[in-house]
């Protein structure tokens, strides 16, 4: 199979239909053989009744229907999981993605070698301020932190070799950093290619405000365990020791300085930052310790993706 086409929907009942129709005539003009996922994210709508209708006689159409909404990534998650195809590609129901898009970014995939290409909604047809400004911001800091360059980061229009996206968790709302997961994993051939973005025909947004902050403390976790899920006690033993180290001074420089001049040692401040930091590193070291034991306990503290063997 050449195709999936992994699509996650909450509440999107109105869009489906459409977006089907659409999707079917591209891959015809194309010839591809495809699949469609859809996953129902616990939909309060009649989604489900709408995905049911369109899968009834048509093998192309498969779908997930989760008991609860469980959010985007977790829909993701388990499309991947499922998808047959060659080309795993995801976007959203709402329509803002364009499925004419689909047979242009496998060609992108396969003249690049790409592992993975994302979208780059260059104009954008969203809400000026609270989505486009923020996002040129997070697509910086994002960029910076993870050392991957794209425009559009959380774009939802986006394909993968299928070896990309059954190597991945996606998580929480990892959603929003699928490149640096990817990039993880060792996927790190990523392209990006300009794409058709709509305003949204049917139904609401899903993601408020909240997304940055939650957004940033994401990506923070990303690159930590990337770094070192499996090795805590370098940062934490590093940062400890150093910090410990510091207190030591202060209070070998406060203990001679008693001995040699009788000053006082609880009335200087020096005394009082020496207590801290002593007590600071000595935490982290710990912290670091029991990252360890978690770690070593870890089921798949063994588990490494293989990418070829003789
Ligand atoms: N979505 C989902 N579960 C959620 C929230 C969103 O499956 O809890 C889906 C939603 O139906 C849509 C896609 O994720 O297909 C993107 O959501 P939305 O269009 O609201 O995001 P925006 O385009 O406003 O960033
Ligand atoms: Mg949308």
């Amino acid at each position: 199979m050449n195709v999936s086409i992994v699509i996650p929907a909450y509440n999107e009942a109105e869009s489906l239909p459409e977006l089907l129709q659409w999707i079917e005539r591209v891959m015809l003009e194309h010839s591809y053989t495809y699949e469609v996922i859809f996953i129902d994210d616990g939909s309060k709508d009649t989604t489900w009744d709408v995905i049911e209708q369109l899968s009834s006689g048509n093998t192309n159409v498969r779908a997930i229907k989760f008991q609860r909404n469980y959010g985007k990534s977790p829909a993701l998650n388990e499309g991947f999981k499922i998808a047959q195809g060659e080309y795993v590609v995801t976007m959203d129901a709402d329509l803002q993605d364009s499925p004419e898009e689909i047979p242009e970014l496998i060609k992108v995939l396969k003249e690049g070698n790409y592992d993975l290409v994302s979208g780059w909604k260059k104009v954008r047809h969203d809400n000026k301020f609270t989505k486009n400004l923020p996002s040129k911001l997070y697509n910086s800091v994002t960029g910076k932190m993870s050392g991957i360059k794209l425009h559009d980061m959380n774009c939802g229009l986006k394909i993968y070799k299928n070896q990309v996206v059954k190597s991945i968790e996606v998580f929480g709302e990892m959603h929003r950093y699928i490149p640096v997961l990817a990039k993880a994993a060792g996927f790190d051939r990523i392209g990006e290619k300009p794409v058709i973005h709509q305003k949204r025909k049917y139904g609401t947004s899903k993601f408020g405000m909240e997304r940055f902050v939650n957004g940033f403390l994401d990506l923070s976790t990303i690159l930590f365990i990337t770094k070192y899920g499996r090795k805590p006690m370098h940062l934490f033993g590093l940062w400890g020791s150093i910090i410990f180290f510091l207190g030591f001074l202060i209070t070998t420089y406060l203990i001679i300085s008693k001995i040699a001049w009788s000053t006082g040692i609880v009335n200087r401040p020096a005394f009082y930052i020496a207590l801290t930091t002593m007590v600071l590193g000595t935490q982290l070291f710990l912290a670091g310790f029991i990252g360890e034991l978690i770690n070593r306990r870890s089921p798949d503290r063994n588990n490494y993706l293989v990418e070829k063997t003789l």
